[in-house]
């Protein structure tokens, strides 16, 4: 499928919702894709890019920002504490803050380097042991501490049970971002996201249905 197609899709699920279509931004997850799909995209005129891994997204999108000029890249994988300064360095946003210690490294290198990515803070919404974020009961008290260290928390993400129904845990993330006062709702990929669009996603994570299936696992 097309970036256009995704697009349209992106507009019609926004029309059928009642929302304006440019409250969704369309993130083109990139990771393990071969460049000249990337390039593709690109060339399409798009700039806002998902990688998960810090090391791929330092050995590609340099050489793209050079080439191509300004290009917004969001972290949605997971985030080592070692590995913060760097992505800090290189992304407009990190979706995968998940725990207080990464919340307090980020704070302290926000202070150090003044300046911080937005970020999303992920919530394990199905409760499940291998996978990341904080479980839903402590979403607001983790919510609160990102705030009291000054961290700019845009919103929250979160990546359903690949074996349950999506739209229940897109509707219990909006529930707690409604609570605490969070606008940016960081959830829906390829198979999901006309859903997540209905239940207010903001940021959709688009991978496979716009560069085609990846073939290497990531
Ligand atoms: C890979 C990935 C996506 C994109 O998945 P697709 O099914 O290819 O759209 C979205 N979010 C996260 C966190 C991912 O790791």
């Amino acid at each position: 499928m097309s970036l256009s197609e995704i697009n349209s899709r992106i507009e019609a699920a926004c029309a059928k919702a009642g929302r304006a279509a440019n409250t969704v931004n369309l993130i083109a997850v990139s990771k393990v894709q071969p460049l000249d799909r990337v390039q593709a995209v690109l060339d399409e005129g798009h700039r806002l890019f998902g990688e998960n891994r810090v090391q791929e997204a330092a050995g590609k999108w340099p050489d793209f920002r050079d080439q191509y000029g300004e290009i917004n890249v969001h972290l949605i994988g997971p985030l080592q504490s070692n590995k913060a300064r760097q992505a800090m360095e290189l992304f407009q946003a990190i979706h995968s803050v998940d725990r207080p210690k990464l919340a307090k490294t980020i704070a302290r290198l926000a202070q150090e380097m003044g300046k911080c990515p937005e970020l999303f803070l992920q919530v394990n919404t199905g409760e499940e042991a291998q996978k990341a974020g904080v479980l839903p009961a402590d979403a607001d008290a983790f919510i609160a501490e990102c705030r009291a260290l000054a961290l700019p928390v845009r919103g929250l993400m979160c990546i359903p049970p690949v074996d349950e129904e999506p739209s229940l845990h897109f509707s219990l993330l909006a529930k707690i971002a409604a609570r605490n006062d969070l606008t940016g709702l960081s959830m829906g990929m390829s198979s999901d996201f006309e859903s997540a669009i209905a239940l207010g996603a903001t940021h959709v994570r688009v991978g496979s249905a716009i560069f085609g299936a990846r073939t290497a696992s990531a």
